[in-house]
């Protein structure tokens, strides 16, 4: 646990399931008697401070979710530049209409959904796929390695 990461309360009276951030770690308590004491955790719940035995908190699980993609860049007859985000089938759970909202609201358009085999191709043409990356509603993009 770090500063800054959602934990949550388990301590019964003492906003017991609330969920805070962890403002600092290593806080003296007094309610007990270890010298000198850096068992307690700060944190805010709703404005609110509380120091708290680490004990007492757990981390929250974060939403973390990841496609890989490709982008391609054509120019058309006209000399138009068309950029393309290709996305390959889904394989988790994350997927259907959920992955297709989820990377509309990143690349602010369409994506296409390509067939392993196309999928394939893409990548002997234009390398390794990228992959974005959104954790608790942060987006960005990890480059592929080679
Ligand atoms: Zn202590």
């Amino acid at each position: 646990m770090k500063v800054g990461d959602k934990v949550k309360m388990s301590h019964p009276g003492k906003r017991d399931g609330a969920v805070g951030t962890i403002v600092k770690l290593g806080v003296p308590l007094d309610s007990h008697s270890c010298n000198p004491c850096k068992c307690g955790a700060q944190i805010n719940i709703e404005g609110e401070d509380w120091s708290i035995h680490k004990n007492f908190i757990s981390p929250v699980m974060t939403t973390f979710r990841s496609c890989e993609f490709i982008e391609s860049i054509n120019i058309d007859v006209l000399g138009n530049k068309i950029e393309s985000v290709f996305v390959p089938k889904p394989t988790s759970v994350f997927g259907g209409w959920a992955r297709h909202q989820w990377l509309k609201r990143y690349f602010k358009k369409e994506c296409s959904i390509t067939s392993p085999g196309f999928w394939k191709v893409l990548i002997e043409r234009h390398g390794k796929p990228k992959t974005l990356i959104e954790e608790d509603g942060v987006f960005r993009v990890k480059e592929n390695e080679e």
